[in-house]
This record gives structure tokens, C-alpha cells and sequence, in this order.
């Protein structure tokens, strides 16, 4: 079995929501496959994923939908 890198704790395989930056651009990746950590919660992405996002990157325009996030600046948090 698998043990977090982390915190030892057990690594199970899942599919998870995933956002993923890459310059200035932010991907949601839905269902994607991954490793999980069940202590902690470390995700760990194998390589053929991370291969498959870039090829994401490089054909965004074939993906046309689209999430709106908000956009929290840290500093007006204490304003709530
Ligand atoms: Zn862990």
C-alpha cells in the first residue's frame, strides 16, 4: 500500500476536481483521475495526467465551458 509522503498516512485512488494554473490561465479539470491521501488530503497527480494537462493547454479552445469564481484579496477579509 501506498503512504502519504507527508504524513504516512493511506493513499487511495479517486477521481477529484482539480484546478490546475498554468501562466496566467486557471483550468478546472472535473473527474480527474488522482491519488489522495485519506489523513491529510495531499493529492498527487501521476505523470500521464500532467501530460494530458498540458496537451489541454495547448487546444483550450475546443473547451467552451466555463466556471465564475470569486476573487478574495486576503486583506479585506477583515472587513467580514
Ligand atoms: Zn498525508
Amino acid at each position: 500500500m501506498k503512504r502519504c509522503y507527508f504524513c504516512k498516512g493511506e493513499i487511495v485512488e479517486k477521481n477529484i476536481n482539480h484546478m490546475h494554473s498554468w501562466g496566467d490561465k486557471l483550468i478546472f479539470f472535473k473527474q480527474t483521475p488522482a491519488e489522495v491521501c485519506k489523513q491529510c488530503g495531499e493529492v498527487y497527480l501521476k505523470p500521464e495526467v500532467v501530460k494530458a494537462f498540458d496537451r489541454v493547454t495547448a487546444h483550450l479552445e475546443k473547451f467552451t465551458q466555463t466556471i465564475q469564481v470569486p476573487v478574495v484579496p486576503f486583506s479585506e477579509l477583515a472587513a467580514i
